[in-house]
């Protein structure tokens, strides 16, 4: 590289205004209008700086500064600082409950709910009937019980959150018992036994990994035993030679011993969700119902809510839960207080509730509407893509994500990107998933089986338009 001359370096830099100077231009006085000056100040600072290192450097593309130039340099590095990590996307995962993507999308009176809890004051721990301090439960435990037929509730930071609280307020250094089977990852850390060793109880394993009997768990009871534990196998399923003990076993085992029965129900649904024709899991009631004294379960996975971990069950349980210290670092905010609320009560009204419960509105979208937004994606797509690449609309299966049956199993529709030649096209097609991640609204779909795939259930009405209007803009 050629170093410039002294001579003409000392020229150039002669020519370079102020910072003062470019500060009081009439260029940077919008600019401080919107950032402020302390932003636009070091913005121009580092943009200047990289002028001087360009003609210090003698690159050749360096010439006399420009101040409108440098004026879109420091515009558009301040654009990009002030930018959102947090960016909206088009899940077309096939996923519906995405945990990486966000997982349940509210309804809008969930929206409405947040929007007026963050910008008035609100009753969150105040009494209206005595004017005294108030308890931030009792705005939604009532809810809770209704629609779960328990006796008790609180609600506390995610389901994980929910069953580390109630293993450290039940079990201190005593013993839960829990099925080998059912000793389960849920991913993103947590682990059963990991999240027991934290609360300080002691994991006290029965049966193998494909059968447990009810003797396994009358024979492990002993003086040390605090609780018995199920947990919802969520996201995996053993078949064959398996046998586990159910609820409807276990809860009459514990009564006769004198103990408490926690069930771990991960997604945990208020309704039953084969009337939809969706796979059947058990509801919270049928659980609380079959004998269990505590069911964790979280906000935001099928129940369709925010993010949180809601626990039910016996009253004098729940109120031992409500004093452990814990549950102070593990409360919820007055946000998801708010938007839980409204989603809970859409759940009183089930006739309605696959309209106007967006998850369950994604979960069962037929395959026919979701045919027709593909058809009318298309040539968007392959517009975009052009003619080296084919793509077509076809069926396809949607999962519902967040560990509630982990296989394909929701007809769906979408669009499958290959090559226009009949090859492979491994790099092409990771490039092409690479553009659409990085648009404006990121694209995020998914390669398989020689083609790259995205799965349309998730785009509602507005999204599909605003994707067409994003497509027609790119080229590949
Ligand atoms: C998802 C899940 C959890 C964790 O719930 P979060 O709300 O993500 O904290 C715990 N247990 C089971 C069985 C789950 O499926």
């Amino acid at each position: 590289m050629s170093d410039v001359s002294g001579s003409e370096l000392r020229a150039l830099m002669a020519h370079v205004p102020s910072v003062e100077k470019l500060m009081a231009s009439v260029e940077f006085a919008a600019l401080i209008g919107e950032y402020g000056r302390t932003q636009v100040l070091s913005a121009v600072r580092e943009a200047l700086d990289t002028w001087r290192a360009g003609a210090q450097s003698g690159d050749a593309s360096v010439s006399a500064l420009d101040v409108a130039q440098l004026k879109s340099s420091v515009e558009a590095a301040l654009r990009q600082r002030n930018e959102s990590r947090l960016r909206s996307v088009f899940n077309l995962t096939g996923t519906v409950l995405h945990t990486n993507l966000g997982r349940a999308l509210l309804p809008d009176e969930a929206v409405q709910a947040v929007m007026k809890a963050l910008t008035q004051p609100a009753n969150l721990e105040f009494d209206l009937g005595t004017g005294k301090r108030g308890d931030r439960d009792d705005l939604i435990d009532d809810l809770i019980c209704e629609l779960t037929g328990a006796e008790a509730a609180t609600v506390v930071n995610n389901n994980a959150a929910a069953v580390l609280l109630t293993l450290s307020a039940l079990a201190p250094k005593k013993e839960v018992i829990v099925s080998r089977g059912e000793l389960v990852e849920i991913g993103g850390a947590f682990r059963i036994p990991d999240i027991m060793s934290r609360a300080g109880a002691k994991l006290r394993e029965v049966g193998t990994t494909n059968r447990t009997h009810l003797k396994d768990y009358d024979e492990a009871i002993g003086p040390q035993t605090a609780l018995l534990m199920k947990v919802h196998a969520s996201n995996y399923a053993i078949s064959g030679f398996t046998k586990e003990v159910g609820l409807n076993e276990i809860a009459p085992l514990a009564r006769a011993r004198g103990l408490a029965v926690a069930v771990d129900l991960g997604s945990g649904t208020l309704v039953d969700l084969s009337q939809w024709g969706l796979p059947r899991e058990p509801t919270v009631r049928e659980t609380v119902e079959a004998g269990a004294d505590l069911v964790t379960f979280s906000g935001d996975k099928l129940l369709g809510g925010p993010q949180a971990g809601l626990i039910v069950g016996r009253r004098d349980l729940i109120a031992k839960i409500k004093k452990h210290p814990l549950k102070r670092a593990l409360r919820v905010g007055k946000l998801t207080l708010a938007a839980l609320e409204p989603v809970l009560q859409l759940y009183r009204a089930p006739e309605k509730l696959s309209e106007r419960l967006t998850t369950l509105r994604l979960l069962t979208r037929p395959a026919d509407d979701i045919r027709l937004a593909a058809e009318r994606v298309q040539p968007a797509l392959q517009r975009t893509f052009g003619e080296r690449y084919a793509v077509t609309a076809e069926p396809m299966f949607s999962q519902i994500g967040s560990g509630a049956l982990p296989v394909d199993v929701l007809p769906s529709y979408g669009l499958v990107v290959r090559m226009a030649d009949g090859k492979r096209g491994g790099r092409q097609l990771l490039a092409l998933e690479k553009m659409l991640r990085e648009m404006a609204r990121p694209v995020i779909g998914r390669i398989a089986d020689d083609a790259l795939r995205l799965d349309l259930r998730c785009l509602e009405a507005a999204d599909e338009a605003q994707l067409i209007e994003q497509l027609k803009g790119a080229r590949a």
